[in-house]
This record gives structure tokens, C-alpha cells and sequence, in this order.
């Protein structure tokens, strides 16, 4: 762990008094800080929410919102928001993108929607974000700044104070780095260097509803698993766009960040599944192509009364699409310890980090252990398609309780 050096509390605000008289500061303003702002909010515990940017918004178009989050965002008060514009998906479908068969279907209906206490839907991203910005705007111990980019932290009588690039500095009673996969918190906390590349980039585009071939329009996410690639699309908001994503492992670490690249380029890539969802990504005009990158487990997310939250703590390969799920479960578990620890914020992060890293850890080791069966080639895929031949819905649902299941500490 790195340790910072004492910084004095140069600004004397509310000195004497307990440290929850401060805000919380959160660096960032994705799903994640929003989230913890208005988690902690709810608690009693006023929030600033410092964003980078200079309005706050969400980069990138779809999102799968399974049943964990949308219970995390249902006890947040913003659950009717969130699904106001989202689509309650049928089933989650995996195929096989050489042969065409379908591997696994799980029905999300009732029994689905019964286990887990919530639905499975997919949203457009800014939707998620903006149900939480409007319910932390509607919050009266929620402030958001933007243009606040926060550089780093000291350690304050008071609890913390946050270093901005504007050169202020921000006393609070407590820091939480919810500034993402670069995060600068992370950076102090934990000091591992940069994320690690994956090896796999993903093409991303939106299809209008008109040009997605009728006989792939589905209420519900299609999964085609090719060799060293997997594709998904799905439909968003009122149907009026399909949500595209085709990743393939490259096993190049080092290359551009975001580029636009032409169809003639990326369908080669992927030529060798079979016709149905080559049929779908010649619908995509251009591509967007993101690397994927992610981070190692860490046993500590948390120096005194600064802690990590979502991608800042546990960033991951999206193969499960948990990443948002999970930094949002980070919010309401830290809402949580915050009471239980009556606003004591370093005690607080000890109890929240003892709950979340065994936790995320696990997830960030599933994500990755689905390249096996996202990916897979050769004989690989056929044992692949073995193990889940003649499986029952019962025994795909027993293997996703530990994943989609309420948490303890997400009572009320
Ligand atoms: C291709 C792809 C598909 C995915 N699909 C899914 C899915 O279907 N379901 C799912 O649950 N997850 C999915 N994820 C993961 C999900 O997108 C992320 O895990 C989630 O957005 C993380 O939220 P966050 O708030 O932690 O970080 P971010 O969304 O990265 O937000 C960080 C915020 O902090 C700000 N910031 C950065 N640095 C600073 C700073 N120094 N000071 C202040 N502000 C700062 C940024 O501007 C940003 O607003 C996917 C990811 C990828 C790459």
C-alpha cells in the first residue's frame, strides 16, 4: 500500500466538528460515483460528486442491466427510471457461431424474475445514468461539480483532503475513486501501474432498427460464440436501434485506444462464423473499436478514509457484462457500512472492502474464464457444447445464483 504524506487541512472548514459534517467526496461521475453519491445521500451523508468532464454522461451505447443491478437501483429509489426506457429481455441465448446450434437458453420470465427479485433488461447506457444523475440531482445532500478533475489525496484531520488539477484543495470526510479504469485514487492507493491490455479488442456499432434483418429482431441479447471472437446484439429502448458488439482475441497488447475503422476491415476478421451473424454485422455501416482492458485482483482497496469503487477498484473483461453491476452493488454496500459504522469512514471502508473484494474477485476471475467458453476452437468447442448438451433450466439458474442473488446488505 502506498502511503501518502500528512497534508495539514489548510482550509480550517468545520474543524472540530465530527467528520461526516463534510461531504463524501467522489471522484467521478459515471454509474458508479452517481451511485455512491446517492447511496451515501440516502444514508444521511452529504455527497460531492467531483467529475472530470465538463457535463456528465456516459461514453458508449448499450447495456446489460441484470437483476443484482437493477435491485441495487430499485433500492436507490430510481429503479421506475431506470426501466422506463429499458427492454425486459425473454431469454439469455448462447450459440454457436460455426455450426449455428444453440448451446444454452435460459428463460428470464416470472421464475427468473421471482429468484432474483428483479428482471434482466438492457438499457441504453445514458438511460442507467441518467435515472441515477436525476435522482442525485433531486437529493438536497448531493453536489455535483464538473471540469473537477481530482489529481490525488492527503490525509487530514478531518478525514481527507482532495487535490483538484485546478489547483484547490477540498476538504471532506471522506474519499471514494470512482474515476474509472484509469483512475488517478487508484493510482495512490494501490499503485499498480496502468490496467492491463487483454489481448482482445471489440467493434463496436448501432443498427437501425430498418436495416437489422428481420429474422435476427429479438427481444432478448443473441450471443454467438466463434472461434477466438464472440458477437452480440441487441434491441434498444423503443426498438428503434440494435445495440452491436464483436469481440475477437488478438493477443496484441499495445495499440490505439478508440478508432473508427470501416466494415471492410473488421468483417474479414470474423469470417469464420457462420452466415446468421455475419448477416447482422454487414447491417453495421462503421465500427467503433475500443481495446479491453482490465485489472488483476487486489487485496486492499482502501487507505484510511479514501477507498476504490467499480472499474477504480476491480476493473473487468466485460464476457459476463458485470462491470456496471458490480460497481453498482459497491454503492449500496458502502451506503451500508457507512450507517453501521455511524460515519466513521475509515472504519466504514475496512467493513466494505471485506464485503466487496472477495466478491468482485470472483467476478473479475469468472469474466475472464469465459474466454474459455466465449472463444473457444477446434475440439475446445465441441466439449464446450458438451457441458451444457441436455442441461435443464434448473441447473442454469443454480449457476447463476451466486452471481444475480440479493446480497445480505442490501436490506434496507
Ligand atoms: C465493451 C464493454 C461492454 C460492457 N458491457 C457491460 C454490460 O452490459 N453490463 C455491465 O454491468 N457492465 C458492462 N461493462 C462495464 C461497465 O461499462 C463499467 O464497469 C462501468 O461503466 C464502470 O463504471 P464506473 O462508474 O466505475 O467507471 P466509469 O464509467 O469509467 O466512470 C468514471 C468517471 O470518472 C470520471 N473521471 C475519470 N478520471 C477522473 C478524475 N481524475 N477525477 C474526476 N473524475 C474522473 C470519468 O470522466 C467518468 O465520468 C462493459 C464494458 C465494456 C468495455
Amino acid at each position: 500500500l502506498h502511503a501518502p504524506g500528512t497534508i495539514e487541512d489548510e482550509c480550517n472548514m468545520n474543524s472540530g466538528s465530527p467528520g461526516h459534517a463534510l461531504p463524501v467526496a467522489v471522484a467521478g461521475g459515471g454509474i458508479g460515483g452517481l451511485a455512491a453519491a446517492l447511496a451515501l445521500a440516502r444514508r444521511g451523508f452529504p455527497a460531492v460528486v467531483l467529475e472530470k468532464a465538463d457535463a456528465f454522461g456516459e461514453a458508449g451505447v448499450g447495456l446489460q442491466v441484470a437483476p443484482n443491478a437493477l435491485n441495487v437501483l430499485q433500492g436507490l429509489g430510481v429503479g421506475a427510471a431506470a426501466q422506463r426506457d429499458a427492454l425486459l429481455i425473454e431469454r439469455m441465448l448462447l450459440m454457436d457461431g460455426v455450426s449455428g446450434e444453440t448451446v444454452v437458453d435460459i428463460p428470464c420470465g416470472p421464475r427468473f424474475r421471482k429468484r432474483y427479485g428483479s428482471p434482466y433488461a438492457v438499457a441504453h447506457r445514458a438511460d442507467i445514468h441518467g435515472a441515477l444523475l436525476e435522482g442525485c440531482r433531486a437529493n438536497k445532500l448531493v453536489e455535483l461539480r464538473t471540469g473537477a478533475e481530482v489529481t490525488g489525496y492527503g490525509q487530514a484531520s478531518h478525514g481527507v483532503t482532495v487535490r483538484l488539477a485546478t489547483g484547490e484543495s477540498l476538504p471532506a470526510a471522506a474519499l471514494v475513486g470512482a474515476d474509472g479504469i484509469h483512475s488517478k485514487v487508484r493510482e495512490q492507493v494501490v499503485g499498480d501501474g496502468a490496467p492491463l491490455a487483454s489481448g482482445a479488442v471489440i467493434y463496436r456499432a448501432v443498427i437501425p432498427a430498418a436495416d437489422m434483418p428481420r429474422e435476427h429482431r429479438h427481444p432478448y441479447p443473441t450471443l454467438w460464440a466463434g472461434p477466438d471472437t464472440h458477437i452480440i446484439y441487441y434491441p434498444l429502448r423503443d426498438w428503434s436501434m440494435f445495440n452491436f458488439g464483436a469481440t475477437i482475441v488478438t493477443g496484441q497488447q499495445d495499440m490505439d485506444e478508440t478508432s473508427d475503422v470501416p466494415p471492410e476491415q473488421v468483417l474479414p476478421l470474423f469470417a469464420a462464423n457462420c452466415e446468421a451473424p455475419m448477416q447482422v454485422m454487414r447491417a453495421a455501416t462503421s465500427f467503433r473499436r475500443w481495446v479491453i482492458r482490465h485489472r488483476a485482483p487486489v487485496e486492499r482497496w482502501t487507505d484510511g478514509a479514501t477507498t476504490l469503487l467499480g472499474d477504480a477498484a476491480h476493473a473487468m473483461v466485460q464476457y459476463i457484462a458485470q462491470g456496471a453491476a458490480q460497481a453498482l452493488e459497491d454503492a449500496a454496500c458502502l451506503g451500508w457500512c457507512a450507517r453501521r459504522a455511524g460515519g466513521d469512514f475509515a472504519q466504514a471502508f475496512i467493513d466494505y472492502e471485506r464485503l466487496r473484494i472477495p466478491r468482485t474477485a470472483r467476478v473479475q476471475i469468472a469474466s475472464l474464464q469465459m474466454h474459455h467458453l466465449l472463444h473457444a476452437a477446434g475440439a475446445a468447442r465441441l466439449a464446450r457444447n458438451n457441458v451444457f448438451e441436455g442441461r435443464n433450466e434448473a441447473k442454469n439458474l443454480a449457476a447463476l445464483d451466486w452471481l444475480y442473488m440479493p446480497q445480505p446488505w442490501m436490506e434496507s
